[in-house]
């Protein structure tokens, strides 16, 4: 018969991870630079009282189990304390990408019903614009301090939130539930169609924060001072929130101020030795720094994910200012981490131009992650670090439905059910390290925000002279990737390049609009008319942008 082993069993809450840090690093620091324009100081028992205060302000607002409490904000205490309070309290915290256009971002909140929407003032002209558009918001808080409340909005009743949690005790006990219960939810456009909601657990969440702080991973310790520039409305920061309160380090939040002169000044002055974002993020800071001759006093190591690392990048920090780089592939879908580079024991015996290659690779899965690349038939392709096909994933932080979509997204390896498709095109070696080598998925990434290929396509397709549009991402050196139009025009119709660019003025988000126009006789097509976009992409791939 079998013996159950005679453990505790507590399920694994967000609300445990502050209670924590509250605990064991209650005097570590959280610093933010505000929108405000101030350098605001607190800790973790600052946050971790905020945090139970905003969990009773959004029950006095009527919020109830499950409820979804929107965010439009950037890297701060208030957005960490809604992190906490929100999912340690049984609510959903719905971080929204504000970069979105207004009418996605109208369409993302709708979707998730969100009950209260949270946002910073950067962002108080967007909301006035979208409310009345937002079926289900009932309150709008403005993440701000009664003194920098406006005069007057057109937002009724606009909230402001110090004074919601100015209101409340903090006399409030974490409540204890399933730990798959929904903790938190993230939009994805990388996807074809509209955006789709993964919908993150407890469980999933504290396994991933335990998996991220682990040495081979983000190598996270109390002695750490992490400034996260990836956004906490990008797939919670890549969990840094979480896994910072696992070990009690200092966090330092960067608010609005990512250009380079603002990071380089705040890393310096708070010491900040741990950094994870974009390529695109660290080509400002690495231009800035350059230019002006500095070099970083403390700055060690970071993780540079969303996109591939340019080795000339990788090489620079490592080599002209000893910043360690960790090279790491996720989606949001995984909640994000899938792989990171770091070398073996073995590896590090090889000569550096080998280690380089593969510190270039996106890496080895952590623990609680497995993969696997297939053919289209789903059987499973050798690790040689040759055979390239479609990479698939499972394990505990992994989705395995999106929001409010019945069906499956899972696909079978080899027969054997449960796989999510990345949509990604990879190579694996022998010793697991995995390359992206293309994408099968029909979107561009562009400095780590994803622009639909379709959304381009259709709103060329819409002016009276194109017969047929295609969009491919082309190679750029600041954005890893911008769109290009492919134009087939119609029988003696006259259009312009400038004229076809005008055309996407007010129907799409500025930075969404194509950066160049080709055009072109025919499109490539296969037997049954489907757009051949991999021999289109082939085609043009030496095409040289003009912003390039
Ligand atoms: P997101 O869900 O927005 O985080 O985007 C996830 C996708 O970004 C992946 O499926 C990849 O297509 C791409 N991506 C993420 N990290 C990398 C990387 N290190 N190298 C290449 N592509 C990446």
């Amino acid at each position: 018969m079998t013996l159950m082993g005679r453990m505790m069993s507590e399920p694994l809450l967000i609300s445990s991870l502050l209670k924590h840090a509250e605990r064991h690093s209650g005097e570590t620091e959280i610093v933010s630079k505000r929108v405000e324009g101030d350098l605001h100081r607190s800790n973790w028992r600052e946050v971790a009282r905020r945090s139970r205060q905003a969990a009773q302000a959004f029950a006095r607002l009527g919020c109830a189990a499950g409820d979804r409490v929107g965010t439009l904000a950037w890297n701060g205490h208030r957005h960490l304390e809604i992190y906490y309070g929100s999912s340690g309290s049984g609510l959903v915290c719905h971080t929204i990408n504000p970069r979105l256009f207004p009418e996605q971002i109208v369409w993302i909140a709708n979707d998730a019903e969100d009950r209260i929407l949270c946002f910073d003032a950067t962002f108080l002209p967007l909301v006035e614009k979208i409310a009345p558009l937002l079926t289900s918001v009932q309150h709008f808080v403005l993440m701000t301090s009664r003194a920098h409340m406006p005069a007057s909005s057109t937002i009724p009743k606009l909230l402001c939130f110090d004074d919601l949690l100015d209101a409340e005790s903090g006399d409030y006990v974490w409540p204890v539930f399933d730990e798959n219960t929904a903790s938190s939810i993230c939009y994805t456009s990388g996807t074809t169609g509209n955006p789709k909601g993964a919908v993150y657990s407890h469980r999933s969440t504290l396994l991933h924060a335990y998996a991220a702080a682990l040495p081979d991973a983000m190598d996270c310790s109390s002695r750490d001072v992490i400034l996260p520039v990836v956004p906490m409305f990008h797939v919670n920061a890549w969990g840094l929130p979480y896994s910072a309160a696992i070990v009690g380090c200092k966090l330092v939040l960067p608010g609005p101020h990512l250009d380079g002169k603002s990071l380089y000044e705040l890393f310096e002055a708070e010491q900040v030795n741990f950094s994870a974002g974009v390529p695109t993020v660290w080509l400002g800071l690495l231009n800035y720094v350059k230019a002006n001759g500095l070099k970083f006093s403390s700055f060690k190591r970071t993780v540079i994910g969303g996109s591939a690392c340019p080795p000339a990048m990788m090489k620079s920090l490592q080599q002209d200012y000893g910043v360690e780089v960790i090279h790491a592939w996720g989606m949001t879908e995984m909640s994000p981490l899938g792989t990171l580079s770091k070398l073996t024991t073995r590896q590090l015996g090889l000569p550096p131009e080998a280690q380089q290659r593969l510190l270039e690779k996106q890496g080895r899965v952590i623990y609680g992650v497995d993969m696997a690349i297939i053919d289209d038939e789903g059987r499973s392709l050798p690790w040689d670090g040759q055979s390239a096909g479609n990479l698939v994933v499972r394990g505990h932080w992994v989705i395995a439905h999106y929001f409010k979509n019945d069906g499956s997204p899972l696909v079978s390896v080899d027969g054997e059910p449960g796989w999510f498709p990345t949509g990604d095109v990879a190579t694996i070696d022998a010793d697991g390290f995995m390359q992206i080598t293309d994408r099968s998925k029909d979107v561009i990434k562009s400095g780590g925000e994803w622009i639909s290929s379709i959304d381009l396509e259709n709103i060329a397709m819409a002016h009276p002279a194109v017969h047929e549009a295609a969009v491919i991402a082309a190679r750029h050196p600041k954005w890893d990737e911008r769109p290009l139009l492919v134009v087939v025009k119609k029988p003696d119709a006259s259009l312009t390049r400038e004229e076809l660019l005008a055309f996407y003025e007010g129907r799409i988000a500025k930075w969404q609009i194509p950066d160049d126009v080709v055009f072109v006789a025919e499109l490539p097509h296969t037997a049954t008319g489907k757009l051949q976009k991999l021999k289109l992409r082939e085609q043009l791939k030496d095409h040289r942008l003009p912003t390039a």
